[in-house]
This record gives structure tokens, C-alpha cells and sequence, in this order.
């Protein structure tokens, strides 16, 4: 059994990151697995080292230990290409010349959620200045940006498989992902692991945590004082692991966790820890 952290390096790791890095860490340590980190740091302008090193200082500092050497996506784009091309031997991608503009219209008319896929018949050529898109069951997503930037969706699926993760909890935000990554590991050959959801934190007006709403960095919590046993236990009983806010250990947490009630979707942050 095996589960993962897969955080993106696009900021200090906060209260919500690291309630998603324990859940998923309490789950497999729990069943005696392991646990792997990978880095999605493929949107260049927003990753940043800096904040892949503090991100292992924080895992660290948290007790949330991990299995084996980090893999990094940035280091990943022949693995990527060798999938790309599987597909495209199997016919399954076309090159696409829409912007989204044209997209919008094309929802509009046709009155459909999805891209109508209006650039298969045109059969642009796959190295072009063009976006890929991957023909679906039910729709067209995008696999590889114009400016050749992977997509998550895309990406996601092969590193999971490369790293062997059977066990995976990610945020209840990613939720609408699921079905696009199961048809794609299906496409694949690659197994299905179970996926588990982590509840979203929120801030005082109801919407997803974020800097906007104050210091909620790790960083920011350990600069002000806070132990990472303390933050461990306010995180703790925000996600209902225990009854009180008192400190503790991520080990603490393994022996009760097989009970850990999943259908929780979010938690008021300011219940739990200050802003
Ligand atoms: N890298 C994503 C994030 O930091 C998580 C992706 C996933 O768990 O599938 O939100």
C-alpha cells in the first residue's frame, strides 16, 4: 500500500496542504503502508524552489515522513512524451487551434458543458503551435497546453502509476477530476487506487483558505509561536481526528484513524486556529 503528498511549490505550505499531507499520511500509515512525495512543479512561473525546500521543512517539521526520494515533475517530460505518443498511436489525440473565445462560442451554440471538439476534422498538425487534446467518452480535455505545459489531469495519472500509489487522498476540490483520471489510467492499462477526499478549509466568508485571509502559513504559525504538535492538534480536531485542540504527534493520530469518518467536505479555519 502506498499513498502520496504531491504538493505544488507555488507558495508556503498552509493549514489546508498540511491537513490533506496528514490525512493522507494518517491513511496508509494506518493500513502499514508507505508513502511517497512527488513535486508538481510544472507551472514555471509559479514554482519556486524556495518553496520546495520549505516545503520538506515543514513535512519534516510535522513528523509527516516520507518513503524513498522526492520525484519531481519538472524532471519528468520524456515520461510524459512516451505516454503522449502511445495515444497518439492509438489515435486517441487531435491538435486543436481554439482559443477560448472560440471555446465559449462553441458551448454557447451548441448548448453543451463540454468543448465540441470542433478541430478533429481539421487534422492539425501534432508539433504545431496548437493545443492536444485527448478524444474522451464525454469531451476533449486538454493534455498539453500550446506552450507545451502539460496538464495537470495528464500528468497526474502517470506519476501516480510511476510511483506505484494505490492510496490516494486529495483535496475535495479536485473531486471533479476523478472521472477524467480514471478514464485516462483505463486508456492506459494502469490500475485504479482508491481516492479519498480531504475537507476543504475555509476562511471566515465561507470560501477556500487562502493568503488573502491572513498569515496561514505554516511559516507564519511557527514564526508566531505555535509548536508544530499544536498546530498538529488544531488541524487534528478541525478535521474531527479528536475531540479537542490539545498538541500531539502525527503518530498519535495512526492508532484512532481507522475510524476517520471521510464524508467531512470542509472546515471553518477560524473554529480551529487564528487568522
Ligand atoms: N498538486 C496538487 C495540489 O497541490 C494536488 C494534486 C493531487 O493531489 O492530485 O493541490
Amino acid at each position: 500500500m502506498t499513498g502520496r503528498f504531491a504538493p505544488t511549490p507555488s507558495g508556503y505550505m498552509h493549514i489546508g496542504n498540511a491537513s490533506t499531507a496528514l490525512l493522507s499520511w494518517l491513511h496508509v500509515k494506518s493500513l502499514g503502508g508507505k508513502i511517497v512525495l512527488r513535486i508538481e512543479d510544472i507551472d514555471y512561473q509559479r514554482c519556486k524552489k524556495k518553496y520546495t525546500k520549505s516545503i520538506f521543512e515543514d513535512l519534516s517539521k510535522m513528523g509527516l515522513n516520507w518513503d524513498g526520494e522526492p520525484l519531481f515533475q519538472s524532471d519528468r517530460d520524456e515520461n510524459y512524451l512516451s505516454v503522449l505518443n502511445f495515444l497518439i498511436q492509438k489515435d486517441l489525440v487531435f491538435a486543436c487551434s481554439c482559443n477560448r473565445k472560440m471555446i465559449r462560442k462553441s458551448i454557447l451554440n451548441k448548448d453543451s458543458k463540454y468543448y465540441q471538439g470542433a478541430c478533429i476534422k481539421k487534422n492539425l498538425p501534432l508539433d504545431g503551435p496548437y493545443s492536444l487534446r485527448l478524444k474522451t467518452w464525454k469531451g476533449y480535455p486538454v493534455i498539453r497546453r500550446s506552450d507545451k505545459a502539460w496538464s495537470y489531469n495528464f500528468v497526474v495519472v502517470i506519476d501516480d502509476a510511476s510511483q506505484k500509489v494505490t492510496h490516494i487522498v486529495r483535496g475535495a476540490d479536485l473531486q471533479e477530476c476523478d472521472s477524467f483520471q480514471e478514464h485516462l489510467r483505463g486508456l492506459l492499462g494502469y490500475e485504479s487506487p482508491s481516492i479519498h477526499h480531504a475537507p476543504i478549509w475555509l476562511g471566515p466568508g465561507g470560501q477556500k483558505l487562502s493568503k488573502k485571509h491572513g498569515p496561514i502559513s505554516l511559516k507564519d504559525y511557527f514564526q508566531k509561536g505555535w509548536s508544530p504538535e499544536a498546530l498538529l492538534g488544531a488541524i487534528a480536531a478541525g478535521l474531527n481526528l479528536k475531540k479537542d485542540k490539545s498538541p500531539c504527534s502525527a503518530n498519535y493520530l495512526i492508532n484512532s484513524f481507522g475510524s476517520y469518518d471521510w464524508n467531512k467536505s470542509s472546515v471553518y479555519s477560524s473554529d480551529f486556529l487564528p487568522l
